[in-house]
């Protein structure tokens, strides 16, 4: 980068981002193309791609509409890739984002099959040292994280796993080769968004299936349909309204929420509202009304509209009864999508299995004992989510200025100045980090704001001769009441077993992480620290 960081060797860096997902690939691009940087991508997988490398099980789809999962930052790239469906699979994201690697040239500086496993801050010489599993040494002047918010696999302890004799999968590491399902007893555990997707493609392949269901999940019928020639000239003509929508609302989707209030709409005319939405289905559900997740009265509106829908898919009552009890606000986790998802439990070859009633005790060498009996199965699918937002980052040994490290800091849940930085650990970046709106948003424009801020911040430091930039205590510690205010504003909070709040992992401190006060909100509190010269942050030379 500037004079004062002369690179001594092929290792000695200006930055080295961690992870070849959406992030890292964007982050590379600015730093190297438009920064002049010497920087390096170090990724564990042996391809690009990050979420859509590892989550390859059946049906893996975004539940964001396509043209508004991509990146906006190049007019030409928008206008060459052409989607094929409303919701792209995973082998089209995954051909996406090995297209924008070739496109911008970014495998030179890619470094695959390499797992960091250590980053610690040298003070004296203002660098980070970087460790890899595969032995290497990286020193760079930026450490930027890039490892997305759901990647480590949240594997539940259930006793006697080892003792199962069939084979088992978590979706979110799932073999490259496949799984075939045909003639094989197939048990899945998770009914999230992931369980929702892969439930009804794996009940057309196995002999029989066996969803063991914790807690029951309000689903809308994401109608995936594929685009049509005039959607497709509409998206890339209108590109830049399309980004200048998700740029100025709460979830960075490419869809406004209406601005009328459930609780004073007529029924029948709420009634009509919700149909109209249900029949077009996808994310856009939530949109309809503006008071879905701040007033429960409201919320229940769309709860008892979806749980009637339920009831009225699923032909079998005791199914239908375990399906739409549900215990939480509609939204107030994060809201699946489907295809077809309810519709499965009318199949023949569909078993479903209450674990609220029926726990499940132990793992048998044959299957799954519940406290009513063994079901006997050929294969597991655990769908059972990730140690979201803060597990993937904490696997690596991250060790800031004073020899603390990051895990000990966020020992009582994350501690961050806008999702960007943690005080302590200096010129450390995180993207879509704890404490950002992140996964309550469509998430490349999320990604998109937070590799433009960090690459406008280096080339602040660059031109302004500064070598250290470390968020301030004090500012930290307002940020984490500000994320906690606008969480504790919203329904979202009011949910105790939320992987928002970790309360997925057993011993994971509970605390709501990604920011609530919305998208918009945030994008203008980044700008407005920027014009008041980096507020909250330490910059030295
Ligand atoms: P998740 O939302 O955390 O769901 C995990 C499921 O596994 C839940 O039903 C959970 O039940 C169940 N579970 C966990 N541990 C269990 C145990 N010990 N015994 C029984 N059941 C257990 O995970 P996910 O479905 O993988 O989704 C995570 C997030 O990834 C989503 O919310 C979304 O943000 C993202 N995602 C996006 C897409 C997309 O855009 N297409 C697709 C998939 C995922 P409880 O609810 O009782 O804990």
């Amino acid at each position: 980068m500037s004079k004062n960081t002369q690179p001594s060797g092929a290792n000695d860096l200006d930055a080295v981002i961690i992870g070849a997902g959406f992030s890292g690939l964007y982050q590379l691009h600015c730093l190297r193309d438009q920064l002049g940087l010497r920087a390096r991508v170090l990724e564990a997988g042996h391809g690009v791609g990050g979420t859509w490398f590892w989550n390859r099980y059946p049906g893996a789809r975004c539940d964001s509409e396509s043209h508004s999962y991509m990146y906006y930052f190049s007019k030409e790239l928008v206008d060459e890739w052409e989607w094929s469906e409303r919701y792209p699979q995973q082998p089209e994201i995954l051909r996406y984002l090995n297209y924008v690697a070739d496109r911008f040239a970014l495998r030179s500086d890619i470094q695959l099959n390499t797992r960091v496993e250590s980053a610690r801050f040298e003070p004296g010489q203002q660098r980070w040292i970087v460790t890899t599993q595969q032995g290497d040494r990286f020193t760079a002047r930026f450490l930027i994280t890039a490892v997305g918010c759901l990647s480590s696999a949240n594997i539940p302890n259930i006793p006697g796993l080892s003792e199962f004799s069939g084979k088992w999968v978590h979706t979110g590491q799932w073999p490259h080769e496949g799984v075939d399902f045909s003639g094989q007893r197939v048990g899945v555990i998770g009914t999230g968004s992931t369980g929702i997707q892969a439930i009804p493609v794996i009940a057309e392949q196995a002999a029989h299936l066996t969803v063991f269901q914790r807690t029951a999940n309000y689903s809308i019928p994401a109608r995936n349909a594929p685009l049509t020639t005039e959607f497709k000239q509409y998206a890339k003509q209108n590109s830049e309204e399309i980004r200048h929508v998700m740029n100025s609302n709460t979830n960075a989707h490419p869809f406004r929420i209406a601005q009328r209030q459930a609780a004073q709409t007529a029924a029948a005319q709420r009634q009509a509202i919700y149909e109209a939405a249900w029949q077009k289905g996808g994310l856009q559900f939530r949109a309809t009304f503006d008071d879905l997740l701040l007033d429960e009265a409201a919320n229940s509106t769309a709860a008892d509209f979806i749980r009637k829908k339920i009831r009225a898919t699923v032909s079998d009552p005791v199914k239908a009864d375990i399906l739409s009890d549900i215990d939480h606000p509609f939204a107030a986790k994060r809201p699946p999508i489907d295809s077809f998802y309810f519709e499965t439990y009318n199949r023949s070859n569909v078993d479903l299995i209450d674990l609220r009633a029926t726990p499940i005790e132990r793992i048998t060498e044959r299957g799954i004992q519940t406290s009513t009996g063994e079901v006997v199965l050929d294969v597991i699918v655990f769908a059972t989510g990730f140690d979201a937002m803060t597990g993937s980052l904490l696997k690596i040994q991250i060790e800031g200025k004073d020899g603390r490290t990051l895990k000990d800091e966020w020992r009582s849940g994350p501690r961050t100045y806008l999702g960007l930085q943690t005080p302590g650990f200096p010129n450390l970046f995180t993207i879509t980090g704890p404490g950002s709106p992140s996964v309550l948003c469509n998430l490349p424009p999320a990604i998109e704001q937070h590799v433009n801020w960090i690459t406008a911040c280096i080339d602040h430091m660059r031109r302004h001769d500064l070598r250290q930039i470390e968020a301030s205590e004090d500012a930290s510690a307002a940020w984490v009441e500000q994320v906690n205010a606008a969480a504790n504003a919203t329904l979202l909070a009011k949910v105790k077993h939320s992987w928002y709040l970790g309360a997925n992992v057993p011993g994971k401190p509970q605390v709501f992480m990604p920011y609530a006060g919305g998208f918009a909100r945030y994008i203008d509190i980044c700008n407005q620290v920027v014009a008041n010269g980096y507020k909250g942050f330490q910059l030295s030379r």
